[in-house]
């Protein structure tokens, strides 16, 4: 009994899995999605919130469509039909020169339409990029720390280190 009992508690937490759907930027649309993989199995950037015994798995990785982001009314549904619970709007979407002036936007209506939660960020922003935005008048305008902030407050060495 006691070891059954021991089974299904192990059982349990290995069945804790969240489902993340990913959604890049039309400007990076060829990209492999190698940094955006790498920092969820490494927890950092947008992925720093999940517990490190939670397993996380890609349901569905696409992009907006390109500029004004048409596929971002239609593709949030095949992810969550796909399991998806949170949906990842990644980095690029943050640091393009200049950021998706539509993220805010893409946010709410994801929010509020498909009820799922969405998560500004996917890997950490690289050091070279958060250098050259620091020298833009857009990305104070744009106020990007304020939906953005957990990216922005990343360690230097993790943002070097995706460069
Ligand atoms: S700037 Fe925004 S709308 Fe345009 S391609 Fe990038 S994510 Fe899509």
């Amino acid at each position: 009994m006691i070891v059954l009992r021991v089974l299904k508690s192990h059982s349990k937490r290995r069945l804790r899995v969240k489902k993340i759907g990913i959604v890049i930027c039309g400007r990076y649309q060829t990209c492999g999605g190698g940094k955006c993989l790498r920092a969820m199995r490494e927890r950092v950037g947008g992925f720093v919130r999940y517990p490190k015994n939670e397993e996380l798995s890609l349901v569905g990785y696409s992009f907006c469509g390109g500029c004004p982001g048409g596929n971002v009314e239609y593709v949030p549904e095949e992810m969550k039909k796909n399991g998806a619970e949170v949906i990842h709007l990644a980095t690029g979407l943050v640091v393009g020169y200049p950021p998706c002036p539509r993220i805010r936007a893409f946010k709410s209506f994801i929010e509020s339409f498909y009820g799922m939660e969405v998560v500004i960020g996917t890997h950490p922003i690289p050091l070279k990029y958060l250098k050259a935005h620091e020298a833009l008048d857009f990305w104070k305008t744009m106020n990007m720390a304020e939906i953005a902030g957990g990216l922005m407050e990343e360690d230097r060495s993790i943002m070097k280190a995706y460069d």
